[in-house]
């Protein structure tokens, strides 16, 4: 098929904000074709479970790409994206101007493009921009304008054409179960079964090609080792009663790790590991290979664990080993400057499909299999009470132990992947607002081109300087209620002390109250702190700058978090 049968679906859909019209055009689409490679690009990807958007393409690569492809100077293509906002957008402007068919220039398929997205994926290291930038020169030459700006964006991981998951999954039960439409209306009865048992075989198996290839026997969908399946994500409440009334009584307590979660599969002596975003980080830690395969007994096993770090017998916050992630080479050096352990909490598949079991039953059965050993492998800390007193006293001893803080389990509970069901709740505590000042800002992407919206944030240390902290995005609206990007974009526009491409540095003069998850040590800030998540709460004209929380208030805080002073 050519690439550009799917690039009119694309416009389509970007054409249309309404998810009804989107479904249809998708139904309507997939009906006719369905081949894996249509189904992963519909959804900008090459694989069931990697994005393109994670093939480390980042923007600079995309932009040589341009100059070599078009032979357009890398300071016209950024005026224009500076414009557009958005990088297939400034490939399709350019393509415009510059568009002439090369001698070589063919007409893109389909297979081509995901050929060439595969073969991107395949590579990894430093020593492979070259390679990845000529994969992409290759179909940028080749694209019409409107092609390029799809292939672009799919590159970068945003297809920007309004699809989620769902839309996807409607549309496949539009398309492949006529039986939900009785005289050409939806019949809600019908539609709702046939919807849960889709989106049930998506969450076993991750994959909606896969879901249309098994259309008429959705129920054999199995668990497929090495396929990860999505996470059970967790509510969050309050504090323990209201968690109580979540979960119900009595109810399993765990300690919430600070660590990173991993989905072990494991085979007879294979195993992998993967993230929550299903990325496969099995080469990055042969220690916990080994403890995997030392330690945990079975031969067909999907686990649910978490990796923690662990220095003097005493577990570190989360970025102390998010390095270990990222790192590719000089792995067996990183394993001794960095140990870590695991630590199970759930099992999905323990020879059998667990996840119809309670979690009782799981948790049981995952004791059986697990030798632990200290510092290596322990099942994660659990109490099993109906008690606040008793709950208290174990959170405030989760805290103490670095964790940060606990889950509360319904004991009943079956294990469902992917929604945030009410299972489970976090608790965790609640940190005291920041004021800081912006010393920095950002333009947008896309509609929001316009605006700056990302803001560095700054607090000052006993000599008057301003030291970064972290950078906010969010607690801003569009339009309407609260703090608009527009209102602050022209505060700051009266400040403006640079400009650095999209980047303006400013008067530190705008201060806001911001709240977070949490205060991390960072080598990226000249404080030497990162806030997780901050969130605008509201701009404080109210307060001068000699109020503004300083490095020591912030240093207090991050020690009072899980009472590590
Ligand atoms: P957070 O940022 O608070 O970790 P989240 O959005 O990443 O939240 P949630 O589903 O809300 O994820 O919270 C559960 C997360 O906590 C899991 O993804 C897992 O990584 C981690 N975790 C740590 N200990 C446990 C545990 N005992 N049981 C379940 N999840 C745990």
């Amino acid at each position: 098929m050519d690439y550009s049968i799917l690039v009119k679906i694309y416009e389509d859909l970007e054409g249309t904000s309404k998810r009804l019209e989107k479904t249809k055009i998708i139904s309507e689409f997939i009906k006719k074709n369905h081949s894996r490679e249509i189904i992963y690009l519909l959804q900008g990807k090459v694989l069931a479970n990697v994005g393109a958007g994670e093939l480390g393409i980042n923007e600079q690569l995309v932009i040589k790409a341009l100059e070599v492809s078009y032979g357009i100077s890398k300071d016209k293509i950024i005026k224009v994206w500076k414009k557009k906002g958005d990088l297939g957008l400034t490939a399709e402007e350019l393509g415009k101007i510059k568009f002439q068919k090369t001698l070589f220039s063919k007409t893109l398929t389909v297979t081509k493009v995901f050929d060439n997205l595969v073969k991107l994926s395949e590579l990894s290291g430093s020593q492979t921009v070259n390679k990845k930038m000529q994969l992409i020169a290759e179909l940028l030459t080749s694209a019409e304008p409107l092609e390029a700006r799809y292939i672009v964006r799919t590159l970068l991981g945003d297809l920007r054409i309004g699809i989620k998951e769902g839309v996807i999954r409607d549309a496949i039960v539009w398309a492949f179960f006529p039986g939900v439409f009785k005289k050409g209306e939806i019949d809600r009865g019908e539609y709702n079964n046939t919807f849960k048992e889709v989106q049930r075989a998506y969450n076993v198996c991750n994959d909606f090609y896969e879901v249309i290839e098994f259309k008429d026997s959705l129920k054999s969908i199995k668990l497929n080792l090495f396929n990860p399946l999505k996470a059970m994500l967790f509510q969050k409440s309050k504090n323990i009663e209201e968690g109580f009334k979540v979960v119900g009584k009595p109810a399993a307590i765990d300690y919430k790790i600070d660590g990173f979660r991993v989905q072990v599969h494991k085979k007879n002596d294979s195993v992998k590991l993967f993230t929550r975003n299903f990325e496969d980080i099995t080469r990055q830690f042969p220690d916990v290979i080994k403890i995997i395969k030392n330690n945990i007994k079975g031969d067909n096993l999907i686990l649910d664990c978490e990796i923690v770090g662990i220095k003097d017998g005493k577990w570190l916050p989360f970025q102390n080993i998010s390095q270990r992630i990222r790192r590719k080479y000089n792995i067996e050096e990183m394993v001794k400057e960095v140990p870590v352990m695991l630590i199970p909490f759930d099992a999905m598949m323990i020879d059998d499909n667990l996840l119809n079991e309670t979690f009782k039953e799981r948790r049981k059965k995952l004791k059986l299999i697990v030798k632990e050993e200290k510092n290596k492998i322990e099942l994660v800390k659990q109490i099993v009470t109906d008690d606040i007193g008793e709950a208290e006293k174990f959170y405030n001893k989760a805290l103490k132990n670095g964790n940060e803080g606990i889950m509360m389990k319904n004991l009943e509970s079956p294990y469902q992947p992917g929604s945030r069901v009410g299972y489970g709740v976090k608790v965790k505590p609640t940190m005291k607002d920041l004021d800081l000042v912006i010393v920095k800002a950002e333009y947008g992407k896309g509609k929001r081109s316009k605006w700056y919206t990302s803001f560095t944030l700054a607090c000052k240390d006993g000599e008057g300087n301003y030291l970064e902290v972290g950078k906010m995005g969010t607690g801003i609206k569009e339009k309407s209620e609260g703090v608009t990007f527009e209102e602050l974009t022209e505060e700051l526009k009266k400040n403006i002390l640079e400009e650095k491409g999209r980047e303006i540095i400013v008067k530190p003069e705008i201060i806001v109250q911001v709240t977070y998850e949490e205060i991390q040590k960072s080598p990226n800030y000249r404080s030497g702190y990162a806030l997780r998540f901050p969130r605008l709460i509201a701009i404080r004209k109210d307060k001068p700058l000699s109020e503004l929380n300083s490095l020591k208030e912030i240093e207090k805080y991050y020690k009072q978090q899980r009472n590590r002073g």
